[in-house]
């Protein structure tokens, strides 16, 4: 029984949450006495055999240019062929946007166990046991896996990248994808420099910010620390900020290492999407906002004189 992990990449480059499942699939591999191998469609702008140093031995390749694009049917039917034929496996996906859309067609056509929103390594003094996050953050579970191969979606920000030596072996994967379903007619690319599942640090506009005109101290805030934008709901239904930075429980859910919100009150809908943020710093003129009992670090005041000091400040730092 091999651990296989999917490897999801956008315009060439490995996403830092699949280099996470990747890190996850070789200690598990090695807690299980058994080989991590990575399975890419598509291709990379620079050697795949590199990922080796992530902790993986070989690389299944299906290398047609024609799979770079994401497509959930296509991605399922070959990894499930894969799968199927090298026999009784553990599967381990990133449970990001692609994750989400991918491991659950595998495990159907696999008939095999999934576990979604992992966040630790399965315990398996009994049995197959995986702890993943339910109720939007709030509570834990562990979920047994009982099928023969089992499919774990791990949760982006929950596992540390781990690099060390070693070059992967590159197999050719044949695949016969099948005639793609739905076709993609065009792709308007995410507002802001850095990808907001990606994001180490996210910047966050609430409705305390008033109106779309205001958002250059967002942006400007966000460029100087490398950052990604996100908007609390009502922003976003407003059109004052595209759908794509929406956050929270209808929208997207994520996990930085920072993220820092401003002039957004902290509704439960709200923190559903962030709450998995390592560090929350909450900017409110509200001392009462609810956001702040969720924050590690508060600061009562006006977004509107206290971001542009951070600016100030931020610009002082690198000089
Ligand atoms: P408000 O609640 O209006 O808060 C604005 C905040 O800004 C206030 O705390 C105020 O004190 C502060 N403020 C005002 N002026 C300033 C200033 N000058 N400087 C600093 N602070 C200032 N919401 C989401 O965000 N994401 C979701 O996914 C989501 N899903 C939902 C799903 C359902 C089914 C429902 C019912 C609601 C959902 N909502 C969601 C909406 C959510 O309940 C809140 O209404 C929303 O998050 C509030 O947005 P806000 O904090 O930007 O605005």
């Amino acid at each position: 029984m091999s651990v296989y992990i999917f490897i999801d990449h956008s315009e060439g480059h490995v996403k830092k949450a699949s280099l996470e499942a990747l890190s996850y699939g070789a200690t598990l591999a090695s807690q299980l006495n058994t080989t991590a191998e990575g399975i890419l469609l598509g291709t990379l702008s620079t050697d795949p055999a590199l990922l080796g140093k992530y902790g993986i031995t070989k690389v299944h390749q299906a290398a047609q240019e024609s799979l770079n694009a994401l497509d959930s049917q296509v991605y399922a039917k070959i990894i499930a062929d894969f799968v199927s034929a090298a026999g009784d496996s553990i599967l381990v996906f990133s449970n990001n946007l692609s994750g989400k859309a991918v491991a659950p067609r595998v495990a159907v056509r696999l008939k095999a166990a999934l576990v979604t929103g992992a966040i630790a390594l399965p315990d398996t003094s009994k049995g197959f046991v995986v702890k993943k996050t339910v109720f939007s953050g709030k509570a834990f579970a562990n979920i047994s896996l009982n099928t023969p191969t089992k499919v774990i979606a791990l949760n982006p920000n929950a596992y540390s990248v781990k690099e060390g030596e070693g070059k992967a072996e590159i197999v050719p994967l044949t695949a016969t994808a099948p005639a793609p379903k739905v076709r993609v007619v065009s792709a308007t690319a995410a507002t802001g420099h850095v990808p907001l599942t990606e994001a180490e640090i996210v910047v966050s506009g609430g409705r305390g910010l008033k109106g779309p005109e205001n958002w250059g101290i967002i942006e400007e805030l966000a460029n100087l620390l490398g950052a990604a934008t996100a908007c609390s709901r009502p922003v976003a239904d407003a059109h004052w900020r595209p759908h794509n930075e929406h956050v929270g429980q209808t929208g997207i859910a994520i996990a930085p290492n920072l993220y820092i919100a401003i002039g957004i009150s902290g509704a439960i809908q709200h923190l559903a999407g962030v709450n998995r943020s390592k560090v929350i710093v909450v900017i409110n003129k509200d001392p009462e906002a609810p956001f702040f009992k969720a924050a590690d670090y508060g600061i009562v005041g006006d977004a509107f004189e206290v971001v542009p000091k951070m600016i100030t400040a931020v610009k002082k730092l690198k000089g």
